[in-house]
């Protein structure tokens, strides 16, 4: 029987921590404190850095990190392409009851949203949340908050400092590691029951991913994976 374990790894350090306790980790983490430090005596320009926590449902979660100047615009990019681009839907934000929609929704009024080309210095401060939506269909909702605020060095856009471990789902049937969601009854299958009950030819599926969106629309997380998670699914 598989389990599901609430867990990532700490980009800094390279150490396994539950889900709930790397937030308070990565502020204290020595090897990371240690890199920022360097890049603070070798490069003079300080910014302001927002540390966000985004989450889906459990146990789906990123930390990231960004100088205050990105914009809502650009983290709805990195959100699409690591959690949930499937075919361009449409995405909002909403922070303290206002909407922040992409500038392409400009001649939909009835959604009534700000744009998101707006900074994250300009809406967001120090512990504040918000909420996101991509695909107004078939939502996925996502939340986040600013869990720290500091000076610092960092490079444009956006940089994940910790991200939960792929988790393995079980097969309903055998209790196996799943790779296949059937959409239709949303049950997850191993390849072997998936071939057994359904047939190789069995096209009312999709792949188990590491995301949020895994089982919904046409998601196929073809873009959700990054150098880091390759090299350390590589080595395990
Ligand atoms: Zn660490
Ligand atoms: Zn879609
Ligand atoms: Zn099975």
């Amino acid at each position: 029987m598989v389990e599901i374990k609430d867990e990532g790894i700490c980009r800094f350090c390279l150490k396994t921590f539950a889900g709930r306790s790397m937030g308070r980790h990565l502020r204290a983490c020595q090897a990371k404190k240690s890199i920022d430090s360097q890049r603070r005596a070798t490069d003079k320009k300080l910014r302001s850095i927002y540390h966000l926590k985004i989450w889906g449902y459990k146990p789906f979660w990123l930390h990231i990190e960004a100088a205050s100047t990105v914009t809502l615009s650009q983290l709805d990019g990195f959100l699409r392409n690591i959690w949930l681009e499937c075919c361009g839907h449409l995405s909002e934000f909403t922070i303290d009851g206002i909407g922040y929609a992409g500038s392409f929704m400009g001649d939909v009024p009835e959604l009534d949203a700000e744009t998101m080309d707006i900074a994250l210095q300009q809406v967001l401060n120090l512990k504040d949340k918000f909420e996101y939506e991509y695909d107004f269909g078939t939502t996925t909702d996502l939340q986040g908050q600013v869990f720290a605020i500091r000076r610092g060095v960092i490079d444009d856009g956006i940089q994940i400092l910790a991200r939960n471990t792929r988790v393995q789902f079980p097969c309903h049937l055998c209790g196996k590691p799943a790779t296949e969601i059937d959409v239709e009854d949303d049950q997850l299958y191993c390849p072997t029951c998936f071939s057994d009950e359904l047939g190789d030819d069995y096209d009312m599926s999709l792949p188990v991913v590491n995301s949020p969106r895994m089982g919904e629309c046409g998601y196929t997380g073809d873009t959700n994976f990054d150098d880091f998670d390759a090299q350390i699914e590589a080595e395990s």
